[in-house]
């Protein structure tokens, strides 16, 4: 037979990745990748286990010993957060002010879970008070929030408030970092969360495919006495404990490769150090913030609630958001995307998420985008934009 498929070899584009992620990697997360495999019970890599485990802590900023990672994207561990802690029947408060606060609807509603929302408008936080009246209205037994929405690029403050809200009715609190750990402040044993979960792809800056997550003595209890198996098999958190804690039986086949990368990326956090690294991305991400206001278009984000690892740049009036970011692409490698949902036309999604919230990269970036915006009709001062970046990264 002649008719095997011609393809050509694997040669990725030279991109600057500046969207929501993935985000720019390391050259050392990639050098881990192409090490050799192990089997998945190898004594090497139960090393890499146990590694890994110690690092999440870190960077979770807890002692959980439930604290491992889940092998698929963020959404799987949202998935394994929400269909592990709730039960057919019980109530699920959720954020209605984002696209993925309202994923975490969805995943709820699959679990069988009523889903009860906290309102607050797309680019605004919620509301404690809000919560606190949605707690006395519905007594949900879980409630999940987005800490930094990426449809948005707002950051949910009062953590710890919202955790005594919800332990004082005795909910359960998810809270959904994807974006935003190892970005910015995050502490989840202080601020009391129950299960914390991350992706791998944004401020980690490792390839997507494994999900970091934490479930405190509270929440695994819940989970270890429900009366009901949980609907997934594969996300069943005591089952595949089984793997990650003593026992170490197999469950699934490990990802041998993303553990590795994301074994690295967790060290090159740990060698920053972790307030250093929320450091660099407040000032790079400020610097990008000074350069898009100092442009023009500004944020669509009160300053009060800004993410600097996820930017909501206003879309100039008479400005063609899609021709602009194909510009970006194809004229200068950079990649940045439209928003989604209710702000999709209205604004631009920049991240600056762990190896891409380098000066140079924001640099290049402002410079690129100012270009493309002037040559698109917009009224914008890229001199002004370029200092303003130089002093912000300067700071
Ligand atoms: N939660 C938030 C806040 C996200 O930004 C994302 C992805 O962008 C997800 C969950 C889902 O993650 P993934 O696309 O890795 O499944």
């Amino acid at each position: 037979m002649d008719d095997a498929p011609d393809v050509g070899e694997l040669v990725p584009p030279d991109r600057t990745l500046l969207g929501p992620g993935p985000v720019d990697v390391h050259p050392r997360v990639l050098r881990a990748m192409a090490t050799p495999l192990v089997g998945y019970l190898d004594d090497y890599y139960i090393d890499v286990m146990d590694d890994l485990q110690e690092l999440l802590r870190y960077v979770f900023q807890t002692e959980n010993e439930y604290t491992f990672a889940v092998s698929g994207t963020g959404s799987a561990a949202m998935e394994t957060a929400l269909s592990n802690l709730l039960e057919p029947g019980e109530t699920a408060l959720v954020p209605s002010n984002g696209y993925f606060g309202q994923r975490m609807g969805a995943v709820a509603e699959r679990a069988g879970a009523e889903v009860v929302t906290v309102d607050a408008p797309w680019g605004e936080p919620l509301d404690p008070t809000d919560v606190e009246a949605a707690f006395e209205q519905h007594q949900p037994t879980v409630f999940g929030f987005v800490h930094g929405e990426t449809s948005t690029g707002v950051q949910q403050h009062s953590v710890a408030e919202l955790t005594e809200i919800a332990h004082a009715h005795d909910g359960y609190v998810v809270a959904d970092t994807v974006p935003a750990l190892g970005g910015v402040e995050f502490r989840t044993d202080a601020w009391d969360v129950d299960v914390v979960y991350t992706g791998a792809q944004k401020c980690l800056s490792a390839p997507p495919g494994v999900s970091p997550i934490t479930f405190n003595d509270r929440a695994m209890e819940k989970v270890r006495n429900r009366e009901t198996q949980v609907r997934s098999w594969y996300l069943d958190a005591a089952d595949v404990w089984e793997y990650w804690g003593e026992e170490r039986n197999y469950h699934h086949t490990g990802p041998i490769s993303t553990s590795y990368a994301v074994r690295e990326a967790l060290r090159l956090i740990a060698e920053e150090g972790l307030e250093e690294t929320w450091a660099r991305h407040r000032r790079v991400g400020g610097a990008l913030k000074a350069g898009v206001e100092a442009l023009g278009p500004g944020l669509h984000v009160d300053d009060e609630y800004w993410l600097p690892t996820l930017n909501p740049v206003r879309v100039p009036d008479g400005v063609d958001d899609g021709r602009v970011i194909e510009r970006m692409m194809d004229e200068h490698g950079i990649e940045i995307v439209g928003g989604l949902g209710a702000l999709a036309g209205d604004i631009f999604r920049v991240g600056c998420m762990g190896h891409s919230a380098r000066p140079a990269k924001i640099a290049g970036f402002i410079a690129a985008f100012g270009s493309v915006l002037e040559s698109e009709g917009a009224d914008v001062d890229t001199d002004a934009a370029a200092a303003a970046v130089s002093r912000g990264l300067a700071e």
